[in-house]
C-alpha cells in the first residue's frame, strides 16, 4: 500500500522501523488489542534493518536444551557484559535483559521460529547462543508473518522524516520517501526501534573524521539515524558515547553497505596483520578470537587509510571459516607484498622479524597455547608460528561498522526519557536506538538480538497500555 493512502489516518501504537525489535514490540501490541502501524524505511525485498544479517542470539539457561549444551546462568551472563563493558552498563537493565531473555526465545520459537545448535567453526558459542535456523532472514519473515496474521498493518517505503512531539509527548510521525508528499500518520503512543545511524557517513565523520569515508558498513543501508537525530532535537536524554560502536575488520573488497556476514576474515590469530607501511601494530593472539575479533575494526581505523593486511603462510587454511572472497595468493613475501601495494623490503624484513622472534612451542588454536615471540614489538603472547610455508596469503582489511552505541536513555519500561529528568509521555524504544543503555563499549556476541527481543516486546506491551489509556 502506498503510505499517502494513510495521510491522516491514526493508530494506536505507531511503530518506527522494521527489524527485529520493531517486530516484537508490533506483535506484542498487537496481540494486546492495539491498531499498529509499522512504517518501515526500507522496501519489502530490504526489509529487516541488520537483523536480516544475524545468526544467533544470546539466552541464559540453567540446564541443556535441545539446541545449547550445560547450562549459561544469569550471573556469568552478567559477568561476561561487565567484563566486555568494563562496567559502562544500567546493571538494572542488564539484568532485566538477561532474566528474560530465556523467555524472549521461547517466544520467538512459538512465532515459528526454529532453532539449531552452532555449527562447528562458529565463534565458540554452543554454551551461550541460540542458532537461527535459516538465519536472521528467516527469523524476519516469522516475524513479519506473525505481525500480519496479528493485524498490524506494514508500510514499507516509509521512512520516518519528522516527528510532531511536544513536551515529550508524541502525537504524529511525519513519512517521506518514494518522491511522494509526506504523510502524516497520528498515534497515541510511539515505539522507536530505527536502529542506529551506523549508515550514515557523514554523521559517522563527525566523529572519526575522514577516516569515516573509508569505513565498510556491514548491515543496512537504511540505518542512517534520522529518528534518532529526530529524538534528540524533540530533547530526548541521550545515552552512549558517539564513537562508541561494533567494528570488525572485513575484507576490504566487501561493498559498501550489506555485505552481511561473509565478509569477516578471521585469519588474524593464524598470521601477522600489517599496515600499508609493511608494519605489524597489534598482538594477533592477545586471547581467544571470539574475545577480540571485535577490537580489531577499531584498530584497523586507527591505521593510515584505514587499512590492515591479515599475512598467513599454507600451515593454518582449513582451520578458520574462509572469506567468501579469495585470498592474494603468491609463493614468496616480496612477491606477495608486490601484490598488496606494499614495500616488498620492509615487508620481508617484517616477516623475517617476526619469525625469528617465534619460540618454540605446541601449538593448539583451542587454548592459550605456548607459541609466542619474544624481544618483539609489538609482541605476539600466542600462536605465533614462523610464516615459512609457501604459499603466501593475504587478505586486505578495513573497519567493518555493525551498529553504533548513541541512543536514546530508557527506564526499565523502555520508556523514553528525556533529558530534563522527566519520562517521555508515550515514547518507548527498543533494540539498536537504546542499545547504549547497556553497552557502554564492548560487545558480547548475541546480545543485540536478547536487547531488541526483551526490550522489543517491553516496548510493545507498555505502548499498548498507555494507548488505552
Ligand atoms: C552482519 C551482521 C551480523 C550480525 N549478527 C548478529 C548476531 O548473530 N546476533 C546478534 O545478536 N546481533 C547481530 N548483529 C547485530 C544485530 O543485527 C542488531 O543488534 C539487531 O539487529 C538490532 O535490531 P533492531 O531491530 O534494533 O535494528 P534493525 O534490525 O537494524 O532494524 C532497524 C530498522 O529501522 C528501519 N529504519 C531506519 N531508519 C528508519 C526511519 N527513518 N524510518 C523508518 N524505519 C527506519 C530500518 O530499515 C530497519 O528496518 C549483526 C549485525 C550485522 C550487521
Amino acid at each position: 500500500m502506498n503510505h499517502n493512502e494513510l495521510n491522516g489516518e491514526s493508530f494506536d501504537v505507531v511503530v518506527a522501523g522494521g527489524g527485529n525489535a520493531a517486530l516484537c514490540a508490533a506483535v506484542t501490541a498487537s496481540r494486546a488489542g492495539a491498531r499498529v502501524a509499522i512504517l518501515e524505511a526500507a522496501p519489502r525485498h530490504m526489509r529487516g534493518g541488520n537483523s536480516r544479517h544475524t545468526r544467533n542470539i544470546r539466552t541464559m539457561h540453567e540446564a541443556p536444551t535441545d539446541v545449547l549444551v550445560e547450562a549459561y546462568p544469569e550471573d556469568e551472563y552478567l559477568d561476561d557484559l561487565m567484563r566486555v563493558t568494563g562496567g559502562v552498563t544500567d546493571e538494572g537493565l542488564a539484568r532485566l535483559v538477561i532474566a528474560e531473555s530465556g523467555v524472549a526465545v521461547r517466544w520467538l520459537g512459538n512465532q515459528g521460529l526454529r532453532f539449531q545448535p552452532a555449527l562447528g567453526g562458529t565463534l565458540s558459542l554452543a554454551r551461550t547462543n541460540a542458532h537461527f535456523l535459516g538465519g536472521g532472514k528467516a527469523l524476519v519473515n516469522v516475524l513479519y508473518r506473525a505481525a500480519e496474521a496479528a493485524g498490524v498493518r506494514v508500510f514499507y517505503d516509509a521512512p520516518v522524516t519528522g516527528l510532531d512531539i511536544e513536551g515529550g509527548r508524541f502525537r504524529a510521525a511525519i513519512v517521506g520517501g518514494s518522491g511522494a508528499p509526506p504523510a502524516r500518520i497520528e498515534g497515541r503512543a510511539l515505539v522507536v526501534a530505527a536502529g542506529g545511524f551506523e549508515a550514515n557517513i557523514d554523521w559517522l565523520r563527525e566523529y572519526w573524521g575522514a577516516a569515516a569515508d573509508n569505513f565498510l558498513i556491514r548491515g543496512t543501508p537504511y540505518n542512517r539515524g534520522e529518528v534518532l537525530r529526530l529524538l534528540l532535537d524533540a530533547g530526548a536524554a541521550r545515552v552512549g558515547d558517539p564513537k562508541q560502536c561494533h567494528a570488525v575488520a572485513i575484507d576490504g573488497r566487501a561493498p559498501k553497505f550489506d555485505g552481511g556476514i561473509v565478509t569477516r576474515v578471521d585469519a588474524v590469530p593464524f598470521g601477522i596483520v600489517v599496515n600499508q607501511g609493511a608494519e605489524r601494530f597489534y598482538d594477533e593472539g592477545e586471547d581467544f578470537w571470539p574475545k577480540r575479533y571485535a577490537i580489531w575494526g577499531r584498530l584497523v581505523a586507527a591505521q593510515p587509510d584505514q587499512i590492515g593486511h591479515v599475512i598467513i603462510d599454507a600451515k593454518p587454511v582449513g582451520r578458520f571459516i574462509p572469506p567468501v572472497f579469495p585470498p592474494v595468493m603468491a609463493d614468496s613475501i616480496g612477491e606477495l607484498a608486490t601484490r598488496l601495494g606494499l614495500d616488498p623490503v620492509v615487508l620481508q624484513e617484517t616477516v623475517s622479524a617476526f619469525n625469528r622472534a617465534c619460540q618454540p612451542g605446541e601449538f593448539d588454536h583451542n587454548v592459550l597455547d605456548d607459541c609466542r615471540t619474544e624481544g618483539l614489538a609489538p609482541a605476539k603472547t600466542h600462536w605465533a608460528r614462523p610464516i615459512d610455508t609457501p604459499p603466501f596469503r593475504a587478505y586486505s582489511l578495513r573497519p567493518g561498522i555493525t551498529f553504533t552505541y548513541l541512543g536514546v536513555k530508557v527506564d526499565a519500561t523502555a520508556r523514553m526519557q528525556m533529558a530534563n529528568g522527566h519520562p517521555s509521555d508515550n515514547i518507548f524504544a527498543a533494540g539498536e536506538i537504546m542499545a547504549g543503555n547497556l553497552l557502554g563499549k564492548g560487545y558480547l556476541a548475541g546480545i543485540g538480538m536478547t536487547i531488541g527481543a526483551v526490550f522489543g516486546r517491553i516496548a510493545g506491551r507498555e505502548a499498548a497500555a498507555r494507548a488505552r489509556n
